[in-house]
Formats: structure tokens, C-alpha cells, sequence
């Protein structure tokens, strides 16, 4: 039988990137994947809800598939991902044209969900959280993904329940995949060429505590995965301060494979404001553990997350949160006006703050963090640094991109065509503002 087409688009973070790699390699079998929804038998929509335009974004484009719809009436369309978890059957009554609704844990019963809706033509969801449920194991297929590097989930769920993210209510509770799982899909990978694995989870540094015994912890996890044969380059997203242990600390010590860049959200430089956020860290504490990662690693480039506006954030809360970035100097940040996010906690919050304060902040806060990661980015002009190549730059013609182990961009001029995956010597020559410029080291 010819194989029918697949259309899926994913919005939101890498772990719903992943989810759709795993729903096309689930479907291979039967479907092969194309890029224009128009030609396809059945096409999946793996929504994101983490902030109200990601939402609006995903429901635009179920809403413009009902004209395809009309068209060809066997189509199948498919809600995936947190808005499907959030909303349910509620899709339905919203957007009667879709035929079936998944949450993120039953993305492995897609294949049997996708037979069940077409045989019976009968609206059908899939969103509940089961409470013993376990990450199947999956070894990617590798033509469908980048030649040089891949992320590896390691678990699913938080619960951590920060009053202002729904990440908890549509992803579950933290599930952590099984450690032989883990290794086994990261030997498969660099068995297959691939160089960089990045470990992936809402809140990675909490790997294992769902079952405590059974499980390694996270530090001992990347030492498992680091001592893999291949393995060239080791990174591992998001994590949770609080958990940030002296163990993990320490494998900045002993892995010379771990990258030199952390990704540690701080959310906000005021112990007032992280408290109403319960995210049970003080900014005493998180610079102790900030100053302690400098220590293990003095060349490690740190990026966070932060939010400025949360109810109640008065003028003083804000201006310890620009001292914060004043004190650490991240390298860059994403920085979000808060935005409330029903189920989550904060949306009873009354003590809101107004449009036009919420974006001086962001404006006054992104400004001064474009100077700061300039300033940064100077600290690298003249200095030899090693790249891992990406690919042809975007930008120019005959220019090369790379990325450093502090988690950089590098373009630079190359006499020879280059593969994704190699390692080379640059001198940084220029810093940019989203960028570093280099010339290569010739051996
Ligand atoms: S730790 Fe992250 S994913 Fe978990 S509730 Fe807090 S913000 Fe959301």
C-alpha cells in the first residue's frame, strides 16, 4: 500500500519537539511526513499553552484547516500536546473539523487512537493522566533529524507547581524515564554519528526523585551518559535552582564533555515575589549556587529566564531584579511579561500590575541585558575557542556557523566545505550582538 502523508506542526519547547519526532517514527510504518498540510491524509497540531499567544497561535491554525477539511472529508486532524491536555473535548465544540484529541502521555497510542477514530468516525480523546504510566523506551530513527546533535528526554511532568505555569496541570506529575533507556537510545545516537546530546525535561535536575532507589539521580545520570564512547559533547535543559545540588555542581569538576553553559531560570531578583512564585529558592541562595558553578567551572556562560510583572512586583521588587542581572551579568535571557495562565495559582492573584508598568520593566530590563551580553560577547574577541560546526551560516555566502561549549554562535570564513558534527579552532575576530565573528585556526 503507498504510504500516506503526515503533516505535523509543533509549537512550544524542545520536549514538544520531541513528542512530534516520536509520533512521526510511531506513524512510519504507514505514513510518510510532508510539509503542505493540503496533501496530507492526516495532520497533527502539537499545541503549546505556556503563554495566551502560543494558544491563540495553535487554534489560528486548527481554525485553517477546516477548509482542507472541506475538500477531502477523510482527513484526519489531530490536537496533541498542552493546549489538547488542557482543553480536552472542548476542542470539539471549538473545532468540530477535529477528529482526535491527545494529551502528552498518550502520544505512544497514537498509531492505535488515529485506527480507533477512523474505523468508528467517531470523535475521540485521550487526555488522562495515568497514574502508572511509564516513558516506553524509543530509539530515534536518525535521517529524520539534525546529523551532529539530538535531544534525549529523560522524563516528563513537574512537580514543582510554580504559581504562575501550567506546565504542571497539562504535563503531569515528573515521570523519569529509565536510566538504561536513556543510555541505550544515547549509544544508538552516537553509534549513528551523532556528537551532542542534550538531556531534556522540565526540570532535569529532579531526575530519579519519582523513584528514589530505583533510579540514579541526576548528577549520577550525566556521569553515565558523559562516559559513553562518542559522546563529544554533553548539555542538558531546563532546570529548577532548588535542586541544584552540590553533586551536579561537581560534575563541572570531573566532565570535560559537559558544555560550559548552564540555563538557570531565576524568574524574578526579589525574595518577595519568588516566594508568591513558590519557587522555594531565596536569591541568596541562588547566587551561593551561581558562585559555586563559577567556581567548578570559571569559563561557564549562564542564561536565565525572568519574568517581570507578577501580581504584586512593586518598583522596589524590580529594582532588585535589575541589580540581580547587574550582580551575575547573564550572558542572555529570555524575559517575559507575565502573562496569567489558567489553572495556574496566580491568576487568583488580585494585586496585578498594569499593561503599560509590565512593559516599561521589560523594556528597561531587556535593555540593559542587550548591553550586558555585548559586553560579554567582547570578553571573547581574541581568544581561540573550539566550535562544534552547525552548518553553512545563514547570514553570507561561503560563511560557516559553529557553536562553542558556552552555548555561542560563531560565523566564520572556511576554504573547505565543513560537516555538521566537526570540531575545529577559531579566533573570535568580532562580537555581535546575537553572535560572535571568528577567523579559522588553520592546524
Ligand atoms: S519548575 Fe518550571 S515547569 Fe515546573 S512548575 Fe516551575 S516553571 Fe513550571
Amino acid at each position: 500500500m503507498p504510504r500516506k502523508n503526515l503533516h505535523i506542526a509543533t509549537f512550544g519547547c524542545q520536549m514538544n519537539d520531541r513528542d512530534s519526532e516520536i509520533m512521526a517514527q510511531l506513524l512510519a510504518d504507514d505514513y510518510q511526513t510532508t510539509d503542505d498540510p493540503g496533501k496530507a491524509d492526516t495532520v497533527i497540531v502539537n499545541t503549546c499553552s505556556i503563554r495566551a499567544k502560543a494558544e491563540q497561535k495553535a487554534f489560528s491554525l486548527l481554525g485553517a484547516l477546516r477548509k482542507y477539511k472541506k475538500i477531502k472529508p477523510e482527513m484526519v486532524i489531530v490536537a496533541s500536546g498542552c493546549v489538547a491536555q488542557q482543553d480536552g473535548r472542548k476542542i470539539f465544540s471549538r473545532m468540530n473539523h477535529v477528529d482526535l484529541v491527545i494529551g502528552p502521555q498518550s502520544i505512544y497510542r497514537l498509531p492505535e487512537l488515529l485506527k480507533q477514530t477512523k474505523e468508528k468516525r467517531k470523535k475521540t480523546t485521550s487526555t488522562e493522566f495515568i497514574k502508572s504510566f511509564t516513558i516506553p523506551p524509543f530509539l530515534p530513527t536518525i535521517k529524520n533529524g539534525l546529523p551532529h546533535k539530538r535531544f534525549v528526554t529523560i522524563m516528563q511532568g513537574c512537580n514543582n507547581y510554580c504559581t504562575y505555569c501550567i506546565v504542571p496541570y497539562v504535563r503531569g506529575r515528573e515521570i523519569s524515564r529509565a536510566a538504561e533507556d536513556i543510555v541505550a537510545e544515547v549509544r544508538h545516537l552516537v553509534d549513528h554519528g551523532i556528537k551532542e546530546i542534550t538531556l531534556l525535561g522540565q526540570n532535569v535536575n529532579s531526575y530519579g526523585n519519582d523513584q528514589k532507589g530505583k533510579l540514579p539521580n541526576f548528577a549520577e545520570l550525566l556521569r553515565q551518559v558523559a562516559v559513553i564512547k562518542g559522546v563529544e559533547r554533553l548539555r542538558f535543559t531546563t532546570s529548577n535552582p532548588k535542586d541544584l545540588s552540590d553533586e551536579l555542581i561537581d560534575c563541572f569538576v570531573d566532565l570535560d564533555n559537559l558544555c560550559s553553559h548552564f540555563h538557570l531560570p531565576v524568574q524574578s531578583g526579589s525574595n518577595q515575589v519568588l516566594k508568591r512564585m513558590n519557587r522555594k529558592y531565596s536569591i541568596e541562595s541562588y547566587l551561593e549556587r551561581v558562585e559555586k558553578l563559577r567556581r567548578a567551572r570559571p569559563d561557564i556562560a549562564l542564561t536565565t529566564d525572568m519574568i517581570v510583572g507578577f501580581p504584586g512586583e512593586s518598583d522596589d521588587d524590580f529594582a532588585v531584579t535589575m541589580n540581580l542581572l547587574e550582580t551575575v551579568r547573564f550572558h542572555a535571557s529570555f524575559s517575559f511579561i507575565y502573562s496569567s495562565r489558567p489553572p495556574a495559582r496566580s491568576c487568583e492573584f488580585t494585586d496585578t500590575i498594569t499593561d503599560e508598568i509590565k512593559s516599561r520593566r521589560l523594556a528597561c530590563y531587556q535593555a540593559r541585558q542587550k548591553e550586558i551580553t555585548m559586553e560579554r560577547h567582547q570578553e571573547y574577541v581574541g581568544r581561540i575557542m573550539e566550535v562544534m560546526v552547525e552548518g553553512e551560516s545563514r547570514n553570507r555566502d561561503g560563511q560557516w556557523c559553529g557553536r562553542t561549549t558556552t552555548n555561542h554562535i560563531v560565523n566564520f570564513n572556511s576554504p573547505e566545505r565543513l560537516a555538521p558534527g566537526r570540531m575545529l579552532e577559531v579566533k573570535i575576530t568580532e562580537a555581535c550582538f546575537n553572535s560572535l565573528r571568528a577567523v579559522r585556526v588553520v592546524d
